[in-house]
């Protein structure tokens, strides 16, 4: 059978390996580490850093195509795959994902397509810019200062709300290229999940809606009326958008913000994107009948794209690793008999050893005939589990 490759060997990429296993694929994982959930499941897994020559050649020898499920991965390393193998997404998308101030650029570049712009924001990445923002964009206080590679999980940030701190928040930032984004009054925050196949079609799911805590995505609900269908329209057609002007390849995750503009329903800003399936998107695989995942694998194997339909409403929890740690601090498995109980939980846990504070070990999936039913089954194991974020929603 013909093999697909990643690199990376998260949950992300324990579910690609999943999906393609079920069409049948073979599967080679490139991932240092020896106990990664995707390199655990996966047919080959090539244990060396993503920047490894001999493991890059070797997963391009054994690979039809390869992907990436790693947001951070060092671009260059899928320029070498691709001068021997289809590589989606591309090094250059990947690229500038992987960098607010060129992100912030192409979603700007896009705009009159997109219908959507992101926040007012100012580059700084040397004292001069810093200075002059502290000068002249008053505008942009209180804001948010975020370092332009590497962030995730709300890592990387700094909230400011003088001058003053945004040049210690710069300096405790190590001093580095940022962007300082305008604090914005969100009434709301939704994803959208667009995948697009090497000959340019394209499909989406409609958006769903998300709740952070502390940075971190803590809720997702997925289900009709989840916010107003006009703006679910439009950020659905700006993410399509978005995804054609990069000519993206396999799927993109773009986050919005629903924003208090004095307008009936408010606006909509683009925040950012995931050049990968994205964790809001793990509803698809237990509420749909094609899941982000099996869209990814069809795109990177240049099989039809279907146009997914969701058969049910849905609420996803994140289980971070607070779930697994007592008052104490230690150890103790949660009550899985007890939310296993519930009708409609789908229970997937990423097969991590070792639960942190803050660390995504699973999720919990909710499913069920209609929305009411599903909020009240969400809210009984958010409250065995001691979930936060539903009462957002
Ligand atoms: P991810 O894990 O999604 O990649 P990240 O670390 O890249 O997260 P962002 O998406 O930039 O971070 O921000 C994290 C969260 O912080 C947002 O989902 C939102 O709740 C809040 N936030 C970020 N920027 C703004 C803003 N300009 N105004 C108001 N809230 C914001
Ligand atoms: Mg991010
Ligand atoms: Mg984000």
């Amino acid at each position: 059978p013909a093999t697909l490759g990643v690199l990376g060997g998260g949950q992300l990429g324990r579910m690609f390996v999943h999906a393609a296993q079920r069409l049948g694929y073979f599967t080679a994982v490139l991932e240092p580490d020896a106990q990664s959930p995707a390199g655990l499941v996966s047919h080959h897994h090539i244990q060396t850093t993503y920047d490894d020559p001999a493991g890059l050649a070797e997963l391009a020898q054994l690979c039809q195509s390869i992907t990436t499920e790693f947001e951070n991965v060092p671009a260059q390393a899928l320029q070498t795959l691709a001068q021997t193998r289809p590589v989606a997404p591309s090094a250059a998308v990947v690229g500038i994902a992987q960098n607010r101030i060129e992100e912030k650029a192409h979603f700007t570049a896009c705009a009159d397509v997109s219908g959507v712009t992101c926040a007012p924001y100012a580059v700084i990445e040397t004292l001069a810019q810093l200075q002059a923002v502290q000068n002249e964009r008053a505008d942009l206080l209180p804001g948010i200062l975020k370092t332009a590679r590497m962030g995730y999980d709300g890592k990387g940030q700094v909230r400011v709300k003088t001058a003053k701190e945004l040049a210690a928040a710069w300096a405790e930032l190590g001093s580095v290229a940022c962007v300082l984004e305008k604090m914005l009054p969100l009434t709301a925050e939704c994803s959208v999940l667009v995948a697009r196949g090497w000959d340019g079609q394209i499909v989406s799911f409609a958006p769903q809606r998300n709740v952070h805590v502390n940075g971190i995505l803590a809720v997702t609900a997925a289900y009709e009326g989840n916010m107003p269908s006009v703006l679910a329209d439009r950020a659905r057609d700006a993410a399509v958008a978005i995804a054609q002007h990069l000519g993206y390849v396999g799927v993109l995750c773009v986050e919005f913000f629903v924003v208090d503009d004095g307008t009936e329903h408010g606006g909509l800003v683009v925040n950012e994107m995931a050049p990968r399936p994205h964790n809001s998107g793990h509803y698809t695989i237990d509420a749909c009948d094609a899941s982000q995942f099996d869209l990814q694998v069809h795109a990177l194997a240049g099989l039809p794209l279907p146009q997914s339909r969701q058969h049910s409403p849905a609420i996803m929890l994140n289980l971070l690793g607070d779930v697994w740690l007592d008052a104490n601090g230690q150890l103790q498995e949660p009550d899985w008999q007890a939310v296993l109980r519930l009708p409609g939980t789908h229970l997937h846990l990423y097969g991590k050893l070792d639960a942190r504070a803050g660390r995504k070990m699973g999720h919990l999936t909710i499913t069920g005939p209609d929305v009411d039913g599903v909020k009240a089954v969400a809210r009984r194991a958010a409250a065995l589990l001691s979930l936060p974020g539903l009462d957002a929603i």
